[in-house]
């Protein structure tokens, strides 16, 4: 039997509902197909993480704005993981990452990689027009795009939503990079949960979206785009335990490490330091899979700081998100043309 549900309209209810009330509302992770006057869809998946619910907010705002009037162009929506929704998890302990499970990623086969592959598949029959997924982050970052290709057209559609745009090609398995093979797709990092003004950001971003006739295919100018390529996800290892806040563990790091997001970080730049057993090392997986943590990080006399300029993303003080996802993304700045 399918995971997925596909319907022809807004469910009742769904635009009123609090995203731990999805369950109530739909049965399955759901996939909403709205007709507009532009017939090629425009696509946008919500709740691929339970937790991040800036793109339901968005999407409820935009309907609403609608509900009198028709819409510039069709829309297909994908309500992802309502079942860590109802807990406000990113996604719960018996199942798959549900941005790791996309056509093209290296999960193992499973109910999860097949419903993403019949999404994919029917919004390929409808030639879908283009791509956004909308997600939030734990610590202090701005508002940003990611592609995973480089490609004018993506560049375009991104720059809407933020100057910033950050290109990666690992992990694998995430929405934006299947959809890259049919459209221009782009992710959306909208901050932490909780923020009209992202809500609010992101409702705009995809309206802009819906009111675009075509999105240009060459002559991005350089000058409109801070693009920054990741080099390095790192992890802390899982047998290393790890605090904020100066308990006996193997790693303590500093409690403001959040502030570093997207800042240039200098060679010598402290991050924590090494206590328990002070065996322990970060690791900083490339893009080849080969860990270079001890090209990024320096040990001695068990402060933990930085070897050689880097640039982070994504660095959080949540030690959930630490143990699911990673510590941070390292990112270097990248000259398109
Ligand atoms: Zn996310």
């Amino acid at each position: 039997m399918s995971m997925l549900d596909i319907l022809e309209q807004i469910p009742i209810g769904f635009l009123e509902a609090d995203a731990t009330h999805l369950c109530d509302i739909l049965q399955k992770p759901t996939l909403i197909h709205l007709e507009g006057r532009r017939k090629e869809p425009l696509f946008v998946s919500i709740l691929l993480h339970g937790n991040e619910i800036t793109g339901l907010h968005a999407l409820q705002a935009l309907l609403k704005k609608y509900e009198q009037q028709e819409l510039p162009r069709s829309l297909s929506i994908f309500v992802g993981n309502i079942y860590a929704a109802e807990h406000g998890q990113r996604h719960l302990p018996d199942q798959p990452d549900y941005n790791r499970v996309w056509p093209g990623g290296e999960a193992p086969t499973s109910p999860e990689t097949d419903m993403m592959q019949s999404v994919v598949n029917e919004m390929q029959q409808r030639n879908v027009f283009a791509s956004i997924d909308v997600h939030n982050n734990t610590g202090i970052n701005p508002h940003y795009a990611c592609v995973n290709v480089l490609d004018d057209r993506f560049f375009h559609l991104a720059t809407l939503f933020s100057r910033t745009v950050v290109y990666f090609t690992k992990p694998t398995g995430v929405q934006s990079s299947a959809f890259a093979k049919l459209c221009p797709a782009v992710t959306i990092e909208c901050g932490k949960v909780g923020q009209q003004y992202a809500d609010n950001h992101a409702m705009e971003f995809i309206d802009a979206a819906l009111h675009l006739s075509e999105i240009p295919t060459h002559g991005f100018p350089e000058h409109d785009i801070d693009l920054f390529h990741t080099i390095a996800i790192v992890k802390v290892p899982i047998d290393a335990s790890f605090s904020f806040d100066e308990k006996n563990t193997d790693i303590c790091f500093d409690d403001d490490l959040d502030y570093m997001n997207f800042r240039e970080l200098e060679k010598g730049t402290r991050m924590g330091r090494l206590c328990g057993s002070q065996s322990q090392r970060l690791e900083a997986w490339d893009n080849q899979g080969r860990d270079v943590g001890d090209d990024i990080f320096s040990y001695e006399h068990q402060e933990i700081t930085i070897r050689k300029p880097v640039m982070p993303s994504m660095l959080t003080l949540n030690e959930n998100v630490i143990r699911q996802d990673c510590l941070c993304y390292l990112m270097e700045r990248y000259k398109i043309g």
